[in-house]
């Protein structure tokens, strides 16, 4: 048995790891997100876009199937849209290497080619986000989703809600030790959602985020934060405090949007937090 270690999510975990922008930086070398549409929903993956974009992803590609590429096209204007034309459209794509970190899952559909880009992009050495239909994809084979995780050269950050989680692990007991030992058998850091939230790290790190307010509970803040995780991963930021401070940063941009919020509505907020944080060195 490894020790697992655990702490409450606040700032002081993952600060000295946060990506500011520097005085000299430039779009290229802020990462570059990958985020795979969906062809019906289009609300989600637009969503994680806009909050990979926000949290200071250098730049934004979303990969939208041809069906839904102009409604993609219309409400995204700061980020790069690309149709997918055909079956290999998606891994053609991912060929970029300045495409350093894809987001996977967000109204992308239950279907195989969710699957065959969730395979492709670990396959291509991408980090990547995976969230909702990307998991769902893989509860009848859970083992190929952790063989491929652990042949991926990236970091991976998986982030199950309670449904989500059952589908593709079988542990039991609390809600640190599923976490724990889902990390450790996904090799992949679990954000496991809810109304407290459990980060954690194959190695055993843990940290609980207890204070996001109950309106966070409401459709498509989920995809928000995976496109934040994806967000702070592209910039550098290691996976375990990546996924610590995007959950953090949610909490406090669904506090400052407040009751009566949207999950669009958290985009704007997760601005507010960048400047607050921005003016004060240390939060
Ligand atoms: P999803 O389940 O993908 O729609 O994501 C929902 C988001 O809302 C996650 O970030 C959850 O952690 C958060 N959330 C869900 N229920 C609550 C709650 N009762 N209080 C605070 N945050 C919540
Ligand atoms: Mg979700």
């Amino acid at each position: 048995a490894i020790a697992l270690r655990t702490w409450r999510n606040t700032p002081a975990l993952w600060q000295a790891h946060y990506p500011h922008p520097a005085a000299l930086g430039h779009k290229y070398n802020r990462g570059h997100v990958l985020v795979l549409g969906g062809a019906v929903l289009t609300g989600a993956a637009r969503m994680s876009a806009q909050a990979a974009q926000r949290i200071g992803a250098g730049l934004v590609t979303l990969a939208a199937p041809v069906q839904s590429h102009a409604i993609y096209a219309q409400n995204l204007q700061s980020c790069m849209v690309q149709a997918i034309e055909d079956e290999t459209g998606f891994e053609r794509l991912l060929a970029d290497v300045r495409r350093n970190v894809c987001v996977i899952g967000p109204g992308a559909g239950v279907a195989l080619a969710t699957r065959q880009a969730v395979l492709d992009s670990l396959r291509a050495g991408k980090s990547a986000v995976l969230d909702a239909d990307a998991l769902t994809v893989f509860q009848d084979t859970p083992p190929q989703l952790f063989e491929a995780l652990s042949q991926g050269r990236g970091d991976a950050i998986l982030t199950p809600h309670e449904g989500e989680f059952a589908r593709l692990f079988t542990m039991h007991g609390d809600k640190l030790r599923r976490a724990s030992a889902a990390a450790r058998q996904a090799q992949a850091v679990v954000i496991l959602k809810g109304a407290d939230t459990v980060i954690a790290a194959p190695d055993g790190r843990l940290a609980i985020n207890g204070d996001a307010p109950p309106w966070l509970a409401t459709g498509g803040t989920g995809d928000v934060l995976a496109g934040m995780a994806a967000g702070l991963l592209a910039q550098g930021m290691p996976a375990f405090e990546a996924a610590c401070a995007a959950v953090w940063q949610h909490g406090q941009a669904a506090r400052r949007a407040g009751a009566g919020m949207v999950a669009d509505d958290l985009l704007p907020a997760l601005a507010g937090v960048l400047r607050e944080q921005a003016q004060q060195p240390v939060w």
